[in-house]
């Protein structure tokens, strides 16, 4: 690894390779604010202990923040999501035949199908116990194989492209017998030591057990699964850790706002389109209504989120002039039709701070034959009437369940979220 590589990407690997999960991505955000001086606090509790430096640190969702020190005229806030497209696990999901041991699953958000085919899979996630306790549960070895059929029984493959039905072809092999219901909790309930009575309903994911890798003759690159989106919850976590101990006279309360399922819509509790963001920046601020809606106005956001690369053997899918690279800076994100929420002003805060950070930029628009995917962006906007700019780094094979990206764009965000916060 040559030495700016390895400083472009120290401590994201760790972070790629912990993030099996939205939970785990949210843990291990948590530890390193922790370790930085951030202090755990709770919606039940923070308006009689509310740290200056505070995190809320639910499940999939991490809300952290760095309050003014003056009286906060104006919010900084990046977002992110914590989750990824995978296959979760049944509630009943004991099935198989003709003597092999399968798990039922359930596509959750937009994966490539076939990406998933004959990796070796782990399973991750968390459940929830008959008391409401929470158990964090990480299975690293291979349990589960989606097998795909044998070019000899499927011939014609190649030429007319791999069909699957999500129902029928996805479902993993997991052992060899006779399958018995109940049995898949049993084994859950015995890696976390309790009795299958304990356990009331998991949240569990199955991932790719190949760890993140640098890749190229040069190491530029970097692969993983789920660098869409946890390179921009890295950044996010690094450029708050880092903002903090710049000296500036601040009457700016810097966030950082990492949701779950994004992937499905944001429609959740814990999801963009939930209230939870909306009810921090209540607690953060200590004034009237009309106030808060001035300090509102005044504020600027940063949804962070992967943009694509141009694709060397799928030219045609880019707009011509707008084909972004990768380690050739972060990705600002224009849509006329609002799918991206920037507009001119929140761009100008973003290209001015990318100027400050001595940081690079590109833009992206999509070709209009082809529309844009969306992001967490245009929720928090349109929830909250904060002007928001939509960035990201450039990356391949998006939703797959292994991704490639460059190996420098993600500090050279991180970079610029510092910044952001330090302004
Ligand atoms: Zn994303």
């Amino acid at each position: 690894m040559n030495a700016t590589t390895a400083l472009a990407t120290n401590g994201l690997v760790q972070h790629l390779d912990a993030s099996v999960s939205p939970a785990h991505s949210v843990e291990y955000s948590a530890q390193r604010l922790r370790a930085a001086g951030w202090i755990d606090t709770s919606f039940e509790n923070i308006q009689i202990d509310f740290p200056q430096r505070g995190m809320i640190a639910d499940s999939g969702l991490l809300l952290a923040w760095n309050a003014s020190t003056q009286k906060s005229r104006k919010f900084h806030i990046v977002g992110a999501h914590t989750d990824s497209p995978c296959l979760k696990v049944k509630p009943l999901p004991d099935s198989g035949s003709f003597g092999w041991k399968q798990i039922g699953v359930e596509v959750y958000g937009g994966i490539l199908n076939n990406s998933w085919l004959d990796r070796d899979l782990g399973i991750a996630g968390r459940v929830v116990l008959r008391d409401g306790t929470v158990r964090s549960i990480r299975i690293d070895d291979p349990i589960a194989r989606i097998p795909q059929l044998a070019i000899h029984l499927d011939r014609d493959v190649n030429d007319r492209g791999l069909v699957l039905d999500k129902q029928i072809h996805l479902a993993p092999i997991w052992g060899l017998g006779q399958y018995r219901p109940g049995e898949f909790a049993e084994f859950i309930a015995s890696r976390i030591d309790v009795s299958v009575r304990d356990m009331a309903m998991w949240d569990l994911g199955l991932f790719d057990l190949t760890m993140a890798s640098l890749l190229g003759s040069d190491q530029s690159l970097l692969a993983s699964g789920r660098l869409d989106n946890q390179v921009s919850c890295w950044a996010a976590t690094e450029g708050l850790i880092d903002s903090a101990d710049v000296v500036s006279p601040s009457d700016t309360t810097t966030v950082i706002a990492l949701f779950d399922h994004e992937e499905v819509g944001s429609e959740s509790t814990h999801g963009a389109a939930g209230p939870r963001l909306a009810w921090l920046l209540e607690a953060l601020h200590s004034g009237s209504r009309s106030d808060f809606h001035e300090t509102l106005s005044r504020s600027h956001c940063i949804s962070a989120d992967n943009a694509h690369a141009i694709h060397p053997n799928y030219p045609d899918r880019h707009e011509p002039s707008h084909r972004p690279l990768p380690n050739l800076g972060p990705v600002l994100k224009m849509n006329a039709n609002q799918r991206y929420a920037t507009n001119p002003e929140s761009a100008a805060v973003f290209l001015r701070t990318c100027g400050s950070a001595s940081v690079p930029h590109q833009i992206f628009v999509s070709k209009n034959s082809i529309p844009c995917g969306s992001t967490i962006g245009p929720i928090t906007s349109t929830q909250l009437g904060i002007p928001t700019v939509d960035v990201g780094i450039a990356q391949l094979s998006m939703h797959s369940a292994r991704e490639l990206c460059g190996a420098l764009d993600p500090s050279m965000l991180a970079q610029v979220i510092a910044h952001y916060f330090s302004e």
